[in-house]
């Protein structure tokens, strides 16, 4: 039967989508699948998945809401790469897998808060109190890292997140419960910033046996902070918004965190790399990094491969082969000239960093509410332990592995 003679009225979305998948060409590009419009000439629709929800620009998924044919065509398109393949080729970040590990999703979902505050609880065991020296005991850091970490999750003012830490004492997992205003402050503390970035650090090792593969990537969260400049143009003062940047190492597989750094907005994207790098292969077997332009450099390239894993980083396009003197320079350069498109394959799962900060933005909010600016560091590197706390919780329903935290002595805390 030739495409034409059939009646798509008759067919179901999937049986449309079947239909494409076998008549048109879908194209995978970096920002999601490209499935050519039936009806607009030469149009395209693009479908792409973010975290669980596959989503396409046209009008029955837009309008309708409803699980159209594009991605349907999708699903028949990865499915069988995936078939040819023979394994699971789901690591460009997408789990396609979704609508069979719905339950596992949904399981995650619905007793999230619990086991969160459990592994929470969990996690901040390993931070040890300092010895107060004179004045009255304080609040343990324990209990105000617990309570920081339940109200990034939680998105509540301090003072309505507070009945949360109630909750948590009564079920054993603080010992006190501490003033709203003493978790305000505590925040301020600039010796919390290495705690917390140890912490996150703690978390993604949970899930070293499945990761092998990271992605690079950075995005700002805005805050309530203003800065001034002068105009010489206008003749006058003006002021314009603080910017803070998370740059973020993440597992492709599952999404988790490994390597964080907080910088002003404006800072270079590229030398944060070696710092994101640090210390990550002791606790993951590393094989590739994919980055974008921004982290391009020489010195990049080589830091990746001191880790022992393959750089993929696009080369900027001022550059060329001849300039290229250094050596992985050269032979990655050749290997994105010739292996163009193998190199994309393994360059997509950046697309995957984007989803991170999808996840940590739709959930956690995209902005730091405190004033102070060490605060504002804190509380950012607190949205991200809470997402590393969520990726575990949905990963234990997932992989069936067991959220322990591995305790390894060069966690200094
Ligand atoms: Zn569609």
């Amino acid at each position: 039967m030739q495409i034409e003679d059939i009646n798509w009225k008759k067919l179901s979305r999937e049986e449309r989508g079947e239909l494409i998948y076998k008549s048109m060409k879908i194209v995978k590009t970096p920002r999601g699948w490209r499935v050519p419009s039936q009806s607009l000439s030469g149009g395209s629709y693009l479908v792409r998945f973010s975290s669980h929800e596959p989503r396409c620009n046209c009008p029955d998924c837009e309008i309708a809401k409803q699980k159209c044919k594009h991605i349907y065509a999708v699903e028949f398109y990865i499915k069988q790469e995936i078939d040819q393949e023979g394994k699971v080729k789901t690591t460009k970040g997408v789990k396609i897998s979704y609508s069979q590990k719905w339950n596992a999703y949904d399981k995650s979902q619905t007793n999230e808060k619990i086991y969160f505050m459990q592994l929470l609880s969990e996690l901040c065991n390993f931070v040890e109190q300092p010895e107060y020296k004179f004045g009255r005991p304080k609040v343990p850091l324990y209990n105000l890292i617990f309570s920081s970490v339940m109200r990034t999750y939680t998105t509540f003012s301090l003072r309505r997140f507070m009945s949360d830490v109630k909750i948590a004492k009564e079920m054993g997992l603080v010992d006190s419960v501490p003033c709203f205003a003493s978790v305000g402050h505590f925040l301020q503390r600039q010796d919390i910033t290495p705690i917390l970035k140890n912490l996150i650090k703690l978390s993604a090792s949970a899930l070293k046996s499945v990761e092998t593969d990271f992605a690079v990537d950075s995005s700002g969260f805005s805050t309530c902070r203003f800065a001034r400049y002068y105009d010489y143009k206008y003749g006058k003062e003006k002021k314009y918004r603080i910017w803070l940047k998370a740059h973020l190492l993440s597992g492709v597989k599952t999404n988790i965190v490994a390597g964080v750094e907080v910088t002003e907005g404006q800072a270079h994207d590229s030398p944060q790399l070696a710092s994101l790098l640090k210390g990550v292969s002791e606790r993951f077997d590393i094989k590739e990094v994919s980055c974008d332009r921004a982290y391009s450099s020489r010195a990049n390239l080589q830091l990746i491969r001191d880790e022992g894993a393959i750089p993929f980083i696009p080369f900027k396009t001022n550059v060329t082969g001849k300039r290229a003197k250094y050596e992985i320079w050269k032979k990655m350069y050749h290997y994105f000239m010739y292996k163009h498109e193998e190199f994309l394959q393994h360059y997509h799962k950046r697309s995957n960093a984007e989803t991170v900060f999808h996840m940590i933005k739709t959930k956690f909010r995209d902005n730091v509410r405190s004033k102070d600016k060490t605060a504002q560091v804190n509380e950012l590197l607190c949205k991200v332990l809470a997402h590393n706390i969520c990726v575990v919780i949905q990963e234990i329903n997932e992989l069936g592995i067991k959220g322990e935290f591995t305790i390894e002595k060069e966690v200094d805390f």
